[in-house]
């Protein structure tokens, strides 16, 4: 088997829910999506979602990597996916989100040939996990309502976007302690937001609101004011944008910057690099946790077979597509009930795809 073309089609969504973070740059793309053609008929889809302040690439020249790597890549087994990698890395170090579409897709084709759902291929026996769901930036009584109605459709555990203004964060989260009540699990998102000060008073005086974990309270590369923070506070410290990759994990574990590592495929460039992560991490003793960019149920079926196979991966946030409407000519992968994801016995992606990748939609 062969890798004949690799194939990109952009996918109009509609956000039904749009999210504001402390980081500046978040616009609403359409889905970037790949089909990776092989000889013997077989086919993987996959998904790039890039977010350039924290992957350092725009959609554009994502989509122009992975139509580059159509000729670079043509001829290549599918299941040699360590040379493939390194194919793509020699191309460009960097393009992450470009080498996760293709990389996402090819482990849909592994798993196809070996007629195995991708948690198992990945050594998985669970096939469920429960998300949370995330709350953006807004005002402390919006913040609230939202919390009161997603505990209401059966999440137990909310992700808190914070990191603008301490003073404000503050009466969000008392607002939503007192909105949710006390067994409704709460982890906050700085992203980046907080001063190395900030963050150990604002944390501090969390602590009458009962919540678990901070992530990425201060700037990425600053390793050095994680670990303050980290000794400073009471809560788990969770690493997002200072962990693109292994290497990444290696360095922000040796300097003992954080308690948990939340594992992107689109920081790291998909499933191959995200299991080095993990690895790294579980050697360090520290557990992960798989987030998502502004991703469809495509990539999300991938993040969620990771987040069900490997036990040490003890978090999921895999929520991005519950923030755009359905979209036609997708579906499969899992279902959902309540903040219970279940993947599908089928194999690969166990994805149905109905659209024309010789035919842009947008
Ligand atoms: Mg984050």
């Amino acid at each position: 088997m062969r890798i004949t073309s690799i194939q990109t089609l952009l996918v109009a969504t509609q956000p039904t829910r749009p999210l504001r973070i402390a980081l500046p740059g978040l616009t609403h793309n359409p889905a970037l999506l790949v089909r990776v053609n092989t000889s013997a008929g077989s086919v993987g889809f996959g998904e790039a979602c890039p977010f350039e302040p924290v992957t350092g690439n725009n959609l554009q020249q994502t989509r122009q990597f992975i139509q580059a790597m159509s000729t670079q890549l043509a001829g290549e087994d599918p299941l040699c996916i360590e040379r493939i990698h390194r194919a793509m890395d020699a191309c460009d170090p960097g393009n992450a989100a470009a080498k996760a579409a293709i990389d996402i897709a090819l482990y849909d084709i592994m798993g196809k040939h070996a007629k195995l759902p991708l948690y198992k291929l990945l050594g998985g026996n669970e096939n469920s996990t429960k998300s949370d769901m995330t709350i953006g930036l807004d005002e402390p009584g919006c913040m609230s309502q939202k919390a009161r109605q997603y505990v209401g459709e059966g999440f137990s555990i909310l992700k808190i976007k914070v990191g603008l203004n301490p003073t404000d964060d503050l009466e969000a989260i008392r607002q939503i302690r007192a909105a949710v009540g006390p067994k409704v699990s709460l982890r906050l998102d700085a992203n980046q937001g907080w001063s190395v000060e900030q963050a150990i008073a604002t944390m501090r005086a969390m602590e009458a609101f009962a919540v678990d974990e901070i992530e990425q309270p201060v700037a990425n590369g600053d390793l050095v004011g994680l670990k303050a923070v980290r000794t400073h506070i009471k809560q788990a410290l969770m690493l997002d944008e200072s962990v693109c990759t292994p290497q990444d994990a290696a360095r922000a574990l040796a300097a003992g910057a954080g308690d948990i590592i939340n594992i992107k495929l689109m920081k790291c460039g998909g499933l191959y690099r995200a299991l080095q992560i993990n690895a790294v991490a579980e050697a360090a003793g520290v557990p992960c946790m798989v987030g998502c960019m502004s991703e469809t149920r495509v990539s999300i079926a991938a993040g969620a077979a990771l987040a069900v196979a490997l036990g040490n991966i003890c978090y999921t946030d895999l929520d991005s597509h519950r923030a755009i409407a359905q979209i036609p000519g997708i579906k499969g992968g899992f279902e959902q009930h309540g903040e219970t994801i279940t993947l599908l016995e089928k194999p690969g992606l166990g994805l149905d795809i109905d659209l024309d990748f010789d035919k842009e939609t947008v």
